[in-house]
């Protein structure tokens, strides 16, 4: 059957009719003689819905796979999952409407992955990227350390005794190894991942 086009709202769509009626019984209804169907001068079907959640909705009627609105920082989208489900009682998609009255898409935030790691240096601190699903924090804290001082004072061997040579080893002598106290700045970074189980196949009621 050759694929149809048609209008919701403003959006214009082409899909299969089979794509609509099976998993819609609005659209089976529509298709089967209905006196719904509306169609504009040009003959195009018109659907007097919102045309981005439309969007949403055939998505889900050609891949089966059920929506999940979550961002890390605002979480689940409540207001998203209430206008679709509006739209998937108006449209009778049964298995939609199940998913989205139960909040079945709560289950879909699998788990959350925490990273403790030790930084030996601050940091510029990046701005958050909204869509990454790690949300990084640091604490920079300054803290004391003991630095390897180069008997002859060259800047460059300080905190690294392997950068000395014979000459600062002659200098040294049997005195003991120097060391001085330098405050230093660590950064604990804390990584945390939301880790979403996406597109996991719907279950057919
Ligand atoms: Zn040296």
């Amino acid at each position: 059957m050759a694929p149809i086009q048609f209008q919701v709202g403003e959006k214009y769509f082409t899909a299969n009719t089979k794509t609509l009626t099976e998993g819609s019984a609005w659209f089976k209804s529509l298709f089967s003689g209905s006196d719904k169907l509306v169609l504009k001068e040009d003959g195009t079907i018109f659907i007097d819905r919102d045309g981005d959640l439309f969007a949403i909705v055939l998505r889900y009627l050609r891949s089966q796979k059920v929506p999940v609105f979550y961002n890390k920082i605002y979480g689940h989208n409540h207001l998203l999952y209430d206008q679709l489900l509006t739209e998937a009682r108006f449209y009778q998609i049964s298995y939609l409407v199940y998913y989205l009255e139960n909040r079945f898409y709560a289950g879909y935030v699998a788990s959350v992955k925490v990273e403790i790691l030790g930084l030996d240096h601050g940091v510029d601190v990046p701005l958050p990227d909204r869509d990454d699903d790690t949300d990084v924090q640091y604490y920079p804290q300054w803290c004391r350390k003991e630095v390897y001082v180069c008997p002859r004072r060259v800047a460059v061997h300080r905190g690294n005794p392997g950068g000395c040579g014979r000459e600062c080893r002659a200098a040294q002598g049997d005195r003991p190894l120097e060391y001085e106290d330098e405050w230093v700045l660590k950064t604990t970074e804390i990584r945390t991942q939301t880790i979403l189980k996406h597109n996991m196949d719907s279950v057919k009621p």
